[in-house]
């Protein structure tokens, strides 16, 4: 078998007998079998180069059209990509010359005189051998550039097509081949090609499925290896008849097949057809497709994990808007509940006012036998538990609603501690325990806090103490416990005026009841939740200390407890509360029984509400005490009643048919005449935005339905600038002997000491309103736990009671 390589040699020399030797000295050669091709002229050996892959050219230096350099020249322009070397021969050697030639490029220089075979096998030899280098080399760049290109299109494309398309239309060019494409392959076995650049003159065999049997069985397992097959011509090698048959209909000659890799799983084929003759497949074309299919397989990799982003995203998104959208019909629901609850409070709020208001009223009615007074207190007391329901189950529906919010206010901090403490020292005596407030240092004067919530939460866990105490008693302490000066951006109380501080104050309810177990105690925080004895429970309602817990998470502290069953319990909360020690007024509580009447000319007051009770009972409250009371159902109503009776005050309810409050008051407080009228609001609505809008629409102040006596009272006599008339002092008086024969509740009182008491014993004997009120601020000035004391004398001194004031002060001295 002729093992010798094949070459093709091109003689290029105008003499006949030279080109005859080359040829035998050629023929002659053991290595090469060489195709030889002759030509006398210059111009058709270049065309002859321009068609043809020649690997080596024996050239004659001298020709008739062009010299040897010439010739090298040309050749470049032609050949382009498919360069021969050149043998360059000459008759007469010459140094420089042969220098030149060889910088041109020809690979040898021989004088023809010295040729022997030998000498121009061994020539031939080493040109074949540089043209075959050459070749590779610009294979191997080739091959660069394409796996490069491609590469790149794979990172710059996530579209798996648009890289596939490149990939085969790449591979045809580059391997110069009739067909390249790509074969996905499916779990079945069956195929289908999925990319595909072929010439015209075949047939284009793309999106065509295909399920080959033999391929299933011969080929699959081994591509998964990395098999790699390259057939010359199918027909002359050993191929399994179905698969030739295939093949054939497809009009394939030569094949080269690499496998595309995913992992270990076999994705497709990248395969190069030659249709129209056999072809012998280079190594390097090999290399380059296997590189090509790594490539593939990356791009593939890519697209389809960007496709999975793709469609997690999607998904992702999908979700986001069924987020939104549920978000939208929870707000949605969330409003319809608070409007619900709104209208809900008003409802149950509106009958409310009617019970409370005449319970209140016949209490005091002295034609009342005991029988019926007792009756009317179950009645008021019934009431008032489920005022305390209706507002619990609102503030809790509202913290869920995230719709609690809190107002801190600057307040008059130990008469509202003096004030909580009253009212549990009362509720103590009933029950027969002790009560001791404790303030363990002296405490600011003015804190920065929402008093309503804050004693929402105090009067919880007092009254909660109180009500499961039996015997012993229950200790109120209160503590600062650590302090920090103002910082830059604080928030100033009062106003500025006050170097300011931050206090941690503790309050800590203490007492000696039935106490809660351990298991107990992790319930006790939850809604409706109410453990232990069920004899303790029928006062209460369940939601305190749920509330109580939202009220103090919200101002940012929390509660805790201890407790032993049988022993106690205590529960405490520390909350940081800016501070200020100056001197604030303490809110002077007036005591609405007894009132009856009011110093000055008779005041005129318009009732606009559409409920006829809630005028009925208003006026029951107001005309007795000298006040001409009219009545109005609706807002239209109201104004026409307004222009007739020129009202001083006007109480009016925000909602109504026909014309609501807020539209009258923006109309009344358009005309001149009602510029400087009060209007005070009330209204069952819980919300504090429709108090604001009421505020906006020009009323002077807002009051909560059911309406409290002693707030309606409080409010009228600071806007009509009141004094009341009692009709005896035995209340104060009962407070003065209830004070010096209470021993503990002296304590509690924080009495001053006896000089101070002497000084304002003597102003109040003599009459001195000045003197009076001097000495009550000295007293504030020297110790705030006197505020209890000092609003007492202030009551008094406003009425000018200053009898009242020395037997007060005189009771003091001789307990002193
Ligand atoms: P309630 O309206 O029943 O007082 P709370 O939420 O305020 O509702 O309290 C829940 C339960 O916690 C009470 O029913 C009671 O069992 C228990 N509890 C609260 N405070 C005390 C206390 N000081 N001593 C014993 N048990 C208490």
């Amino acid at each position: 078998m002729n093992t010798k390589q094949q070459r093709t040699i091109l003689i290029v020399d105008d003499t006949q007998h030279d080109r005859e030797t080359f040829r035998r000295y050629l023929l002659a050669d053991q290595e090469y079998t060489y195709t030889i091709l002759e030509e006398e002229s210059a111009e058709q050996a270049l065309a002859l180069c321009s068609k043809l892959a020649i690997d080596t050219i024996l050239l004659d230096f001298l020709l008739p059209e062009m010299d040897g350099l010439e010739f090298l020249g040309e050749l470049k322009k032609v050949a382009q990509g498919n360069l021969p070397s050149v043998v360059m021969v000459t008759s007469h050697g010459n140094e420089t010359v042969a220098v030149k030639v060889i910088k041109n490029g020809a690979q040898d220089y021989l004088v023809k005189r010295q040729i022997t075979a030998e000498v121009l096998q061994l020539s031939v030899h080493n040109a074949i051998a540089h043209t075959q280098l050459q070749r590779q080399l610009q294979q191997s760049q080739e091959r660069e550039r394409i796996v490069t290109q491609i590469a790149q299109q794979v990172r710059r494309s996530l579209n798996l097509d648009e890289v596939l398309n490149t990939t085969v239309t790449e591979v045809r060019q580059f391997l110069n081949t009739d067909r390249a494409l790509i074969f996905r392959l499916h779990p079945d076995g069956s195929g289908t090609v999925v990319s595909e650049s072929v010439l015209a003159e075949c047939p284009s065999i793309l999106a065509m499925n295909i399920h080959d049997p033999c391929f299933c069985a011969s080929y699959i397992e081994l591509y998964r290896q990395g098999l790699v097959t390259s057939k010359t011509d199918i027909y002359n090698v050993e191929i399994n008849p179905c698969h030739i048959e295939l093949l054939s209909r497809f009009q394939v000659r030569a094949n080269l097949v690499v496998p595309i890799l995913q992992g270990s799983q076999l994705w497709g084929l990248l395969i190069a057809h030659n249709c129209k003759a056999p072809r012998e497949w280079q190594s390097l074309e090999v290399e380059l497709l296997l590189q090509l299919a790594t490539q593939v397989g990356i791009a593939i990799q890519q697209s389809e994990l960007y496709q999975q982003v793709q469609s997690e995203l999607a998904e992702r998104k999908k979700a986001q808007l069924e987020l939104q959208e549920a978000l939208h019909r929870a707000e949605a629901a969330n409003h319809a509940k608070s409007s619900f609850l709104a209208n809900m409070s008003h409802e149950l709020r509106t009958p409310l006012n009617g019970i409370l208001g005449y319970a209140q009223i016949l209490t005091k009615d002295s034609n009342c036998t005991p029988k019926q007074k007792e009756a009317i207190e179950v009645i008021y007391q019934c009431g008032n538990h489920l005022l305390t329901l209706i507002n619990d189950i609102l503030d809790l529906s509202k913290i869920e609603a995230g719709k609690l919010e809190i107002h801190p206010e600057d307040f008059h901090f130990p008469s509202f501690l003096t004030w909580l403490s009253q009212l549990c020292h009362l509720k103590a005596t009933e029950k027969s325990l002790d009560f001791t407030y404790l303030p363990i240092n002296p405490l600011p004067t003015v804190i920065h806090a929402d008093s309503k919530r804050l004693r929402q939460v105090l009067m919880n866990l007092l009254a909660n103490a109180l009500k499961f105490t039996d015997s012993g008693g229950v200790t109120f302490q209160v503590e600062v416990i650590s302090n920090r000066s103002s910082t830059i951006g604080s928030k100033p109380v009062n106003n500025g005026r006050q170097k300011m501080t931050t206090d941690k104050i503790r309050f800590q309810v203490e007492d000696t009841g039935i106490g809660i177990t351990k298991e107990q105690l992790a319930q006790i925080f939850l809604p409706f939740e109410q453990v232990g004895y069920s004899t303790h429970h029928s006062e209460g309602t369940g939601l305190g200390l749920s509330i109580t817990q939202k009220i103090l998470s919200l101002m940012g502290s929390q509660i805790f407890v201890e407790s032993t069953p049988q022993m106690g319990s205590k529960f405490w909360f520390d909350l940081e509360i800016p501070t200020a020690s100056i001197l604030v007024q303490p809110t002077v509580l007036t005591s609405t029984a007894n009132i009856i009447g009011y110093v000055g000319k008779k005041q005129k007051i318009l009732i606009v509400d559409d409920h006829w009770d809630v005028g009925e009972l208003l006026s029951t409250m107001l005309a007795p005490i000298g006040f001409e009371i009219a009545y109005a159902d609706n807002g239209q109503a109201g104004l026409e009643a307004a222009l007739k009776l020129q009202p001083d005050l006007i109480l009016v309810d925000l909602m109504m048919p026909v014309m609501n409050g807020y539209e009258m008051t923006g109309q009344l407080r358009e005309l001149p005449q009602f510029q400087d009228t009060v209007i005070i609001a009330f209204s069952a609505s819980v919300y504090q935005a429709d108090q604001q809008k009421g505020l906006e629409a020009g009323c002077n102040d807002f009051l909560g339905k059911p309406v409290q006596i002693e707030e309606l009272f409080n409010k009228i006599q600071h806007y009509l600038n009141l004094d009341w008339i009692y009709d005896n002092f035995s209340e104060i008086q009962d407070i003065g002997s209830h004070l010096s024969s209470d021993v503990e509740l002296t304590k509690e009182m924080s009495i001053p000491p006896k000089e101070e008491l002497l000084n304002l014993y003597l102003a109040a004997n003599i009459g001195d309103v000045e003197g009076v009120e001097q000495q009550v601020i000295q007293l504030l000035q020297l110790n705030p736990d006197y505020s209890f004391f000092a609003n007492k004398i202030l009551e008094l001194a406003a009425d000018f009671e200053y009898e009242q004031i020395t037997k007060l002060i005189d009771n003091f001295l001789k307990s002193a």
